[in-house]
């Protein structure tokens, strides 16, 4: 069984840190178009929240996944995207491969902090020119001497005019695509590190994301996470968590949607009844319900293969598409029934409808969750 009741004190812990210290303050922040990333995270830092499958050498908890997955789940509580997308950065999107991959003076330096709630992280992979094909990203890091020196443009990075450092896929040879690439742990102070621009966004309003410019960034080799080349296969792990999360962290606020829907529904009369009394309306929603449960068994299914130490990549893979699908069709449905107040910004089913089309794009758009699935399946044209 993937929760037991050791679970369960963390996860009220957590329930009554979104209560308090989260969602009283998300409509200030969706207007603001950002939230204090430091404050929060120093205070879900010192809770032991940002480290829970961490190794206790560098100030995490060393739990296993599914006290990652548990807190994934929870953050759905949050009244928006933004603000638990933005937390899931620094724990499953942006820390992993240091925390598996990197050496023990890299992660004193930026993983503990991260752990701590000082530092904040973001992952730089997108490139204005390559977001699908990560193989083709154009950052570069030339070897000079015991340093290298960055050249290159990261696009749509998430909590990226707040980050302290960022874990940076650039190229760092001339050799084959997947084998010349390394992960970088870049501090965002450097010299020649520049915020573009703060991203315009149709959604997940309380996170900055940014365009950020690398211009001759001199950093010590030492920052490197692991062996040079190797970059693309960490990333290529590393994209694992940010796929299951992203899976996880839909599960709550979909039900969420489904809930504030029956409620509107029930309260909302036309043609003399409740609209929910209508069956077309509440056929769907137990329909939606179970589409719900149905991708909560599949994320716990891939969840317990990774705490057996399973290649969950069929598994996270499908997750993440399912969840991108049913972030398009969820939300879509429920805002349908609110009528006219499901179009007004005032609504949470409106900021859900924004915020949930994500899921499709990001962290690997649908296709080309579509296309690894196919890969391992054989069924790419010439791959038999
Ligand atoms: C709000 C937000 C936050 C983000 N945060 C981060 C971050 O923190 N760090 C980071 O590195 N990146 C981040 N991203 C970038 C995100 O991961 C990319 O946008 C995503 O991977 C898609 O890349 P792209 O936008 O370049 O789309 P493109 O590669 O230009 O593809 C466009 C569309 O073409 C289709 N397509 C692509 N390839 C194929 C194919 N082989 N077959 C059929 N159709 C295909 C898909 O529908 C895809 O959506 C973020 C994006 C957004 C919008």
């Amino acid at each position: 069984m993937l929760f037991t009741a050791d679970h369960e004190e963390p996860r009220r812990i957590l329930q009554k840190f979104i209560a308090a210290e989260i969602n009283p303050h998300v409509d200030e922040w969706e207007k603001a178009g950002i939230f204090p990333a430091h404050e929060l995270f120093k205070k879900l830092g010192d809770l032991g929240f940002l480290g829970l499958n961490k190794p206790v050498e560098y100030g995490g908890q060393g739990l296993d996944y599914s006290y990652a997955l548990m807190m994934a789940e929870e953050l759905g509580a949050i009244n928006c995207g933004g603000v638990p997308m933005a937390i899931g950065v620094q724990t499953d999107m942006a820390t992993p491969a240091l925390a598996k991959f990197g050496s023990d003076a890299l992660r004193r330096e930026f993983l503990a902090p991260a752990i701590a709630g000082d530092m904040v992280a973001c992952i730089g992979v997108s490139e204005p020119g390559a977001g699908s094909d990560v193989a083709a990203i154009k950052t570069t890091a030339r070897s000079d001497g015991d340093d290298y020196v960055i050249t290159g443009g990261k696009m749509w990075i998430t909590n990226g005019t707040q980050a302290d450092w960022i874990c940076l896929l650039c190229n760092t040879g001339d050799g084959p695509i997947h084998r010349n690439k390394s992960l970088i742990c870049v501090p965002m102070n450097s010299k020649g590190v520049t915020i573009a621009r703060k991203l315009d966004k149709m959604g997940m309003h309380s996170s900055d994301t940014a365009q950020i410019h690398f211009d001759e960034v001199r950093v010590p080799k030492r920052n490197r996470i692991g062996e040079e080349g190797l970059g693309f296969t960490y990333q290529m792990v590393q994209f694992q968590e940010e796929r299951l999360w992203g899976a996880a962290a839909c599960l709550k606020a979909h039900e969420g949607t489904i809930q504030e829907t029956i409620e509107y529904t029930r309260n909302r009369k036309a043609f003399g009844k409740p609209l929910l009394d209508n069956q077309v309306i509440h056929f769907r929603l137990a329909e939606l319900q179970t589409e719900v449960e149905l991708l909560r068994a599949l994320v716990y299914r891939a969840a317990e293969a990774l705490v057996a130490g399973q290649d969950v990549t069929q598994l996270a893979t499908m997750a993440k598409l399912r969840a991108g699908r049913l972030g398009r069709e969820l939300p879509d449905a429920c805002l349908q029934f609110w009528g006219g107040m499901g179009f007004m910004n005032e609504t949470l089913v409106s900021r859900s409808y924004r915020d949930s089309r994500l899921t499709s794009i990001g962290g690997g758009a649908d296709e080309v969750m579509l296309g690894i699935l196919c890969k391992m399946m054989g069924t790419l044209p010439g791959k038999q």
